[in-house]
């Protein structure tokens, strides 16, 4: 029997900002019970939800210092779903009315959760073999670990494994600062695990001190070896190669089940995509305004509209994109720019083209089930779970050759009758124009491939339990 902890700053049902949630949340239940003992500790904001918080039981609460503070340090827990999850809880840090407030406090807070983490371990019942980090808010728990805990013998054979989620942010503030608030000793910062010039930076020193490092992807994981794509980092990457590998995230495929999906107008599965998908599409095009044409190319772009997106490359396609056959849904929010352009030309072609910028998750599910193709050009991906959400209804994937796209979608011109989706290689218009044209021809006028590729994209298997068992051959190999 393994025993897992994970560590992380959030996690669904409890508490959500992005997509870190959705895999510290779901992921700990795809393991397979009888070998591993999987739980989640997580800090215990005083925004998440009353019912969770009225749920949770106090197990423990001592004092430490930190940052030249006596400071209250409790332990919470609830069951969930047969797992257990901690919170670890002091109002101080951990109140407010959202998980992140001010920057520098952030980093306070989760230097504080990252001490707190291993400091009360020796207090509850469980002693984890692996304790498995989750972005830059649990960058410090591999170095406290080697330094801070590492005479205390409870700790003793502990590993660490950590994976990058979002290597944007890495908590990155002064150097002195960082060593003042988590009292590390000085020579980590005087020699450079943790800082780089006269910065300190928090998801540097796990690189440095975890037993192993995982991103989101097999390609990410190459690509951000390079100046282009590390941010700052690559040349710890490259130097870590034999540490640090790619696995793909999954999605919940309870969740995203088009054959029970209550956003669905009608249901569908492989064998009746045909007839599902274009039920969902009339359905789509009343309700958004567009014209009711069941041969028109309905193209959908369920994102951040942001640049990482690779909208700045959907822009100069948008005349194309909503004329001629092609009708187009977008629904995102981001930078203002780009819900400025898509709501001109959506106002000046409104039974062709659809955005709402808003955040709507049935919605999104309806487009999903609605569209034929689905528009992802991103600059970088580290896993990308729309294109995954895209697949798993049918909607055929147009995306560029990067990080988790390329790992989950296999373009026609490479993969021929194993295809699920178009890919281009390059970050240019003329790339995605290609792309998109490929997809028009083989829509209209070689419907066969368009079919089998439908029923090859629902087929593809990216369950969660598939990410379990990569996870789970990778503990076997630290502890080894
Ligand atoms: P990100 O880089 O934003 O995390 P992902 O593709 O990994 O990109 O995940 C994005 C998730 O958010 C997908 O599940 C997508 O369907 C969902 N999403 C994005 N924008 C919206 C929106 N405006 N409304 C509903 N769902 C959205």
């Amino acid at each position: 029997m393994k025993k897992i902890l994970f560590a992380a700053a959030e996690a669904v049902p409890f508490i959500k900002t992005g997509g870190l949630a959705d895999v510290a949340g779901s992921l700990p239940f795809a393991f397979d019970p009888a070998e591993h003992d999987v739980r989640v500790m997580l800090p215990a904001y005083t925004c998440i939800p009353a019912p969770w918080r009225e749920a949770m039981r106090d197990l423990t609460h001592f004092y430490v210092w930190f940052n030249g503070k006596e400071r209250y340090l409790g332990v919470r827990e609830l069951t969930h779903r047969g797992l257990h999850f901690y919170f670890i809880d002091n109002e101080d840090y951990f109140g407010g009315p959202a998980p992140y407030t001010d920057y520098m406090y952030d980093i306070e807070k989760f230097c504080f959760f990252s001490f707190a983490v291993l400091a009360v371990l020796p207090h509850i019942d469980f002693r984890p073999d692996i304790i498995h980090c989750h972005d830059w808010h649990t960058g410090l728990i591999p170095p406290y670990l080697a330094t801070q805990f590492r005479y205390d013998p409870f700790f003793a054979g502990m590993r660490t494994v950590f994976t990058i989620h979002n290597l944007k942010f890495q908590g990155i503030c002064g150097r002195d600062e960082l060593r003042c608030i988590s009292g590390l000793p000085g020579e980590l910062f005087a020699q450079g695990p943790l800082c780089s010039g006269s910065c300190g930076n928090m998801m540097q020193g796990a690189l440095h001190y975890a037993d192993a490092v995982t991103t989101v992807s097999q390609t990410y994981a190459q690509e951000i070896c390079t100046p282009e794509y590390g941010e700052g980092l690559h040349f710890f990457f490259a130097e870590r190669r034999d540490r640090f590998s790619g696995i793909v995230n999954g999605i919940d495929d309870a969740v995203f089940d088009p054959a029970k999906d209550p956003s669905l107008k009608r249901h569908y599965d492989v064998s009746h995509v045909k007839s599902g998908k274009a039920a969902n599409k009339a359905a789509l095009q009343k309700e958004l305004g567009l014209d009711a044409d069941p041969d028109a190319f309905l193209l959908g772009i369920v994102s951040r509209l942001t640049d990482q997106k690779g909208m700045d490359l959907v822009l100069p396609l948008l005349e194309k994109l909503t004329s001629g056959p092609c009708q187009l849904i977008v629904l995102g929010t981001g930078e203002r720019h780009y819900e400025d352009s898509f709501r001109l030309m959506a106002g000046a072609r409104p039974n062709r083209m659809a955005v709402m910028t808003t955040y709507d998750e049935p919605l999104s599910h309806r487009i999903y089930a609605g569209i034929d193709a689905f528009l992802m050009p991103s600059r970088f991906e580290p896993c990308g779970l729309s294109q995954l959400i895209a697949l798993r209804y049918g909607a055929l994937p147009i995306v560029r050759a990067t990080g988790g796209l390329k790992d989950t979608v296999r373009s026609l011109d490479k993969a021929g009758a194993a295809a699920t989706g178009f890919m281009f290689e390059d970050y240019d218009v003329g790339g995605l124009n290609w792309a998109i044209d490929l997809a028009m021809r083989t829509f209209y006028d070689d419907r066969k491939t368009w079919e089998k590729m439908r029923r090859n994209a629902m087929r593809e298997d990216f369950s969660w339990s598939r990410s379990a068992e990569e996870y789970s051959k990778l503990y076997d190999k630290v502890l080894k």
